[in-house]
């Protein structure tokens, strides 16, 4: 299965990806981790991309899609299927990505939008809270800690990430509908966007996923067998 994932923050993608990790065994490509390790191991890549970082700019779309154009050449591991996390960013990076992978012989089964309402979006971010020791997350909902702001783990402070406030957190999702919108269009041409309810908690979302995928194969089969 070689997918892209789509969804605003708040939508469950990580949790997701775990969950197709244990399921399927997908390679998780996710350009901010990506990023993240470049950065580390101070690469040439990395300290490109920290000059942006420390002006406090965004990664040009170009330098993001050599990255992942240099991951996949020649990668064994595209063919165990894989699934593309924070890329495609634009409409024409979505080009990109097909012009890639169909140099690999390893075209896209489709992308998967994880459509979440902004009140559940709002409920899950807002809740929210991290260890200030640790980095352990915690929901005051849905994973609270054993003793209130306390981190079970390390005993640890938790607190509240400043730009999960509701403002912030509306905003960032009028941004990202906006610049998903020509994405989502593009896959949807081709036939190959799966959206589902990403409201629901995503042990439910990888149960409907199945279905889509069971259904796909069947309806492949009944074309083969013609
Ligand atoms: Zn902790």
């Amino acid at each position: 299965m070689k997918i892209v994932l789509l969804g605003p923050p708040g939508a469950g993608k990580g949790t997701l990806a775990n969950l197709l990790k244990e399921t399927f065994d997908l390679w998780h490509v996710s350009t901010g981790d990506i990023l993240r390790e470049e950065m580390k191991n101070k690469t040439k890549l990395g300290k490109e991309v920290n000059r942006y970082v420390d002006q406090g700019a965004l990664v040009p779309d170009e330098v993001v899609t050599e990255i992942i154009k240099n991951k996949f050449k020649n990668n064994g591991r595209l063919q165990q299927g894989f699934m593309l996390d924070g890329f495609p960013r634009t409409g024409v990076q979505a080009e990109e990505l097909d012009k890639i992978l169909s140099k690999e012989g390893q075209p896209l089964d489709f992308a998967l939008y994880m459509k979440a309402s902004l009140p559940v979006i709002l409920g899950r971010l807002t809740g929210r809270r991290v260890c200030r020791s640790c980095g352990s997350l915690y929901h005051i909902i849905n994973k609270p800690p054993k003793k209130a702001n306390v981190c079970d783990e390390c005993g640890g402070e938790l607190y509240q990430r400043p730009d999960d406030n509701e403002e912030t957190i509306r905003t960032r999702m009028k941004v990202y509908t906006k610049s998903t919108k020509p994405i989502i269009d593009y896959y949807k041409k081709q036939n190959k966007l799966k959206t589902v309810n990403a409201d629901l908690d995503a042990q439910t979302v990888l149960t409907v996923l199945m279905s889509i995928l069971d259904e796909n194969k069947k309806s492949h089969q009944h074309k083969n067998s013609r």
